[in-house]
């Protein structure tokens, strides 16, 4: 894939990320931090779509934004070198799947990791649903997208969210009800919906 910056980041996440992770980014955002489960997840979705180390610490540095440099260099520094191998086991860590995710630890009071579609409330996901698909997302949608959660079918609820995300494209192009994230493939993995939705994209 294109070599991705530390500074690419906030953009991509509104364009390509899948909900959990975007809600990861817009924590950071207003937050200025992430708890452990949510540094695991997110940091791994990042290596994943092609941080370097090296921007990876600058990523997790800048929007660390309220702490010294000693801080983070203390308490952060080790844990991002360790999700690329570089320290304790040296172990090659990948993605998380979205069954992974799913099935992982239940994110509690202040965290944001997990899976959107099976950890929230309806009302948390609505507004998180509002706040990124704006004016794309119809109440027919929304009421579509509510009900494969309800059923449990959260890869169609966010293969549908992939969609209206990706229904007005630059160059005039778009992705249609049924695509998926192409041939009609729904969401499996978080990286995966990344990949395509940069394929989609370009
Ligand atoms: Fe993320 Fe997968 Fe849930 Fe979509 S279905 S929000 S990619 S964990």
């Amino acid at each position: 894939g294109e070599a991705i910056t530390a500074e690419m980041v906030p953009e991509l996440a509104i364009q390509s990320f899948p909900l959990c992770m975007r809600q990861m980014q817009d924590t950071l955002k207003t937050s200025k931090h992430l708890k452990h489960e949510g540094r695991q997840q997110y940091g791994l979705f990042l290596k994943g779509i092609g941080l370097s180390v090296e921007e990876a610490l600058a990523f997790w540095r800048k929007s660390f934004s309220t702490i010294t440099d000693d801080k983070f260099n203390k308490e952060y520094r080790y844990n991002v070198r360790h999700q690329f191998g570089l320290e304790g086991s040296r172990k090659n860590y990948t993605p998380k799947s979205c069954t992974a995710i799913i099935t992982g630890p239940v994110p509690g009071a202040g965290q944001v990791h997990g899976c959107p579609f099976r950890h929230h409330s309806e009302t948390g996901l609505t507004s998180l649903l509002h706040s990124t698909l704006g004016s794309t997302m119809s109440n027919a949608d929304l009421k579509e997208i509510l009900a494969a959660t309800k059923n449990g079918h959260y890869h169609v609820a966010c293969t549908r969210v992939f969609e209206l995300q990706h229904a007005k494209l630059p160059g005039g192009a778009s992705v249609q009800k049924g695509d998926g994230l192409g041939g009609g493939d729904s969401v499996d993995h978080p990286n995966r919906y990344f990949d395509a939705s940069r394929k989609a994209i370009k």
